[in-house]
C-alpha cells in the first residue's frame, strides 16, 4: 500500500513538474507584424530564400475587431494583446469608459521580469505605445512619451526624439520638457545612433531613438530590425530573471496604406531579419516563447501574379486602409501549442498575461 502510495506521488510529482516545465516558458517574446495579413506572410514564403516563417512549429488565425468598429486601427488593436480587452478605435490600453488596465509588459514588471519594446516606427506610436501607456488618443505622442519616464522598461528602441525633446534641443516639444534627460537621470544610457547602441555593452537600462519619427524605412537604413532585436535579446538575457520582449515591424502597414509592393517587400525583409535573431535565440535557449502577429490586415492585398520560382510576384490592393481579414499567429517553444484555430485578438492578450498573474 505504501509503495503503490509512494508510486502515485512520484507520478504525480513528475508529471506535475513536467507540466510545469512544459508549458512555463521563461522568456517572451511578441512579435507584431503591423498590417501583415495571409498575403503578406505568402509573399515571403513564396519568394524569399530566408523566409523565417515556415521555421514556426504552430499557426492559428485571430479575428482583429475593435469594440466600436468591424475594421480596427492599431490602437485598439494592440489595446487588445496589452489589456485583453477591446476598446474604440484610436484609444491606447483603456476601455472605452476610460478605465485603465494594466498592461502585460507592466504586469511581467511587477513580477520582476526586465521588459523590452522595439517598433520601427516612434516609439510613442500607436502599438508599442499600448504595452507602456494609457491616453485616450493615439494622437498624444508627447504625452505618450512621458509614460515611458516611469515604464521600468529596461530597453526601448525605435524612433521619435521629436516627442522626447524640447524645440531648440532638437524636438518639437512646446512644453520645455526633456524626457531623454528625464530619462538619463533615471539611470537610462541613451544612444541616438545605431553605432553606439551596437557597441554598449553595459548593464544599464537602454533608451535609443534613431530618427526624429518613424525609423527611415529598410530599404534605405543601414542596420535591420534584426540587429536591433539582437541586441535588445542580448541586453535582457543576461540576468537571471526571464523578460517580456515586444518587437513591432511597424511599416508593413505603411507600405499597405501606400499600396506599394517594394516597400512592403522590404519592410517584410526587415522583419525576417527580427524572426531569424528571435528564432536563433529561442532554439538555443529552449525556454522562450515566441508568438508572431499582426493587429489586422492593411491594403486588401492579394497576390495576383508570379512565376512558380518566386520570380515576376506582383500584388494587387483593394484599399488605401485595414481590412477586417483574419491575420495569422505563429508561435514557437513552450506553451506555443495553445495558439491554434481561431482567437479572438483579445485571446492572445489574456494569454500573453496569463504567464504574470
Ligand atoms: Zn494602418
Amino acid at each position: 500500500m505504501l509503495k503503490y502510495s509512494v508510486r502515485v506521488l512520484t507520478a504525480m510529482l513528475l508529471f506535475s513538474v513536467a507540466v510545469f516545465c512544459g508549458d512555463t516558458p521563461k522568456n517572451i517574446i511578441f512579435m507584431v507584424g503591423d498590417g501583415m495579413g495571409v498575403h503578406y506572410v505568402s509573399a515571403s514564403v513564396l519568394t524569399m530564400e530566408d523566409d523565417q516563417f515556415t521555421r514556426f512549429t504552430t499557426s492559428g488565425l485571430s479575428v482583429t475587431c475593435s469594440a466600436d468598429a468591424l475594421i480596427t486601427d492599431s490602437a485598439a488593436g494592440a489595446t487588445a494583446f496589452a489589456i485583453a480587452k477591446r476598446t474604440n478605435n484610436g484609444m491606447i490600453s483603456m476601455l472605452p469608459d476610460k478605465t485603465i488596465l494594466k498592461t502585460v509588459l507592466e504586469l511581467a514588471e511587477e513580477k520582476g521580469y526586465l521588459t523590452g519594446v522595439i517598433s520601427t516606427s516612434s516609439i510613442t506610436h500607436a502599438t508599442p505605445a499600448c504595452f507602456y501607456a494609457h491616453v485616450e488618443s493615439r494622437k498624444m505622442e508627447y504625452e505618450i512619451a512621458e509614460f515611458l519616464v516611469d515604464s521600468g522598461v529596461e530597453v526601448a528602441i525605435g524612433g521619435g526624439t521629436k516627442f522626447f525633446l524640447p524645440e531648440g534641443k532638437g524636438g518639437e516639444r512646446n512644453d520645455a520638457k526633456n524626457i531623454v534627460a528625464t530619462m538619463k537621470e533615471k539611470g537610462y544610457e541613451y544612444f541616438d545612433n545605431v553605432k553606439e547602441l551596437k557597441e554598449y555593452s553595459g548593464d544599464k537600462k537602454i533608451l535609443s531613438l534613431l530618427a526624429s519619427n518613424g525609423l527611415e524605412k529598410a530599404h534605405d537604413r543601414d542596420y535591420t530590425l534584426g540587429e536591433l532585436s539582437s541586441k535588445a535579446i542580448n541586453r535582457l538575457s543576461n540576468g537571471e530573471n526571464g523578460f517580456f520582449l515586444m518587437i513591432e515591424g511597424s511599416q508593413i502597414d505603411w507600405a499597405g496604406h501606400a499600396n506599394d509592393q517594394e516597400y512592403a517587400m522590404g519592410e517584410l525583409e526587415d522583419f525576417n531579419t527580427a524572426l531569424k535573431a528571435v528564432l536563433d535565440f529561442a532554439e538555443k535557449d529552449g525556454n522562450t516563447l515566441v508568438i508572431v502577429t499582426a493587429d489586422h490586415e492593411t491594403g486588401g492585398m492579394s497576390i495576383v501574379e508570379g512565376n512558380l520560382d518566386g520570380s515576376g510576384m506582383e500584388m494587387a490592393f483593394g484599399t488605401g486602409h485595414h481590412t477586417p481579414v483574419l491575420v495569422p499567429i505563429f508561435s514557437y517553444g513552450p506553451g506555443s501549442e495553445k495558439m491554434t484555430g481561431i482567437k479572438q485578438n483579445t485571446d492572445i492578450g489574456e494569454y500573453l498575461r496569463s504567464f504574470y498573474k
